[in-house]
């Protein structure tokens, strides 16, 4: 396990939303009435986090709900006091969340002029149809003029998140999704199937109309599209729903697959120590800024302490959804130890990469069930 001496990577929850997606059970609000408010409570418990010795951290990422409805100014005023309060390392990566539909000249200069260093642009389809079904904000061509904006501003590393596995949307538009979000050219793209969950309104809609996601065969398809034709464009596919350009991985989002210590920041925020603790923040803007207000300051509002058990399962879960893989050694220590990965390799489903196994494509396709075999 990575010791706790590594410095978090910092994540800030943006809880605020125009709208809410179909799809969508993140936490976040549209009331935007307590944005400034929100704002001081996350430099507040910031400055607390700085009091208890985090500083140098290696990467900033604002999340949401969605970043990209802080206007310039409370955006660069936001991150000029994070880094007051965070004293980030030299090159840090400052990632920042962002709806197609935000995406103006002048915001995205204040970002990278405030130290932002990748737009993670939530395109999600470049197919009308899709994006309707989805009840985003943005149609196709908006998301392709936020893409020019972006990359009009120079210095930004450009992710795109796209969404497989749309129901009635047929294999070839998917295709073309792909097709276009690599003519674009981006650093690094996020391939996620879509999931029903159960709080969504899209999930409710499906059931009204009979209608369902595509079947198990359909979505295998629709990744193995993704894993070929994006290989094929010379990306890493470096965890399941991930692949990067050379050079290009998310720093900040592999600190969560490494197991590796995070600090959240805002509502819904949960914080790792590296070592056996994690805690998270109340789920409502409200809450949090009241905790944030009292003279205590402390925002956390649950914890728990990982069990050796629960440390290791989660090591050999996150770590098979990787293409770094999992240390032999730290297989060696489940019940079911080399043993049950050789059977893997054996299978087809995990190779073995110098000390480590590291999950093939057929893996990745089956990557829930694979820390089973280990129990
Ligand atoms: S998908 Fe993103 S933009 Fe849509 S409601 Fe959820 S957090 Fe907000």
């Amino acid at each position: 396990m990575t010791g706790a001496a590594l410095q978090p990577a910092v994540y800030v929850h943006v809880p605020f939303c125009a709208t809410r997606c179909a799809y969508c059970d993140f936490y976040s609000t549209t009331d935007e009435g307590l944005v400034d408010a929100w704002a001081e409570a996350v430099v507040r418990e910031a400055e607390s986090a700085c009091a208890q010795g985090v500083r140098d951290v290696p990467t900033v990422y604002l999340g949401g709900g969605t970043p990209s409805r802080l206007d310039a100014a409370r955006v660069a005023a936001l991150l000029g006091r994070l880094r007051g309060a965070l004293r980030p390392a030299p090159g840090v990566e400052v990632t920042i969340e962002a709806n197609p539909d935000d995406v103006e000249p002048d915001l995205v200069a204040a970002w990278r002029d405030a130290g932002v260093t990748r737009v993670s642009l939530g395109v999600q389809s470049f197919d009308g149809g899709e994006l309707a079904l989805l009840e985003r904000r943005h149609d196709a061509a908006r998301a392709r003029r936020a893409v020019d904006v972006v990359r009009g501003a120079g210095g930004l590393d450009l992710a795109l998140d796209l969404i497989f596995a749309i129901p009635g949307s047929p294999p070839s538009a998917w295709r073309r999704t792909l097709i276009e979000a690599l003519a674009i050219g981006p650093e690094h793209v996020s391939c996620y199937q879509l999931t029903l969950e159960p709080g969504a309104r899209l999930a409710a809609r499906l059931a009204a109309t009979g209608a369902s996601l595509p079947g198990e065969e359909a979505q295998r398809a629709a990744f193995l599209e993704a894993h070929e034709r994006l290989g094929a464009a010379g990306f890493d596919h470096y965890e399941i729903s991930n692949w990067a350009r050379p050079g290009k991985r998310s720093r900040h989002n592999q600190t969560y697959w490494r197991h590796e210590p995070y600090r959240g920041l805002g509502p819904a925020a949960h914080s790792y120590d590296g070592a056996r603790t994690r805690w998270w923040n109340s789920a409502s803007v409200r809450e949090y800024v009241e905790a944030i207000a009292c003279p205590a300051g402390a925002a956390a509002a649950g914890r728990e302490i990982l069990t050796d058990d629960q440390l290791l399962l989660e090591q050999v879960m996150l770590g098979l959804r990787t293409a770094d893989g999992v240390v032999a050694e730290v297989l060696g220590r489940t019940p079911g130890g080399v043993g049950a990965a050789e059977a893997l390799v054996a299978r087809g489903l995990l190779v073995r990469r110098g000390d480590r196994y590291v999950p093939t494509v057929r893996g990745m396709l089956v990557a829930d069930g694979l820390p089973g075999r280990f129990w």
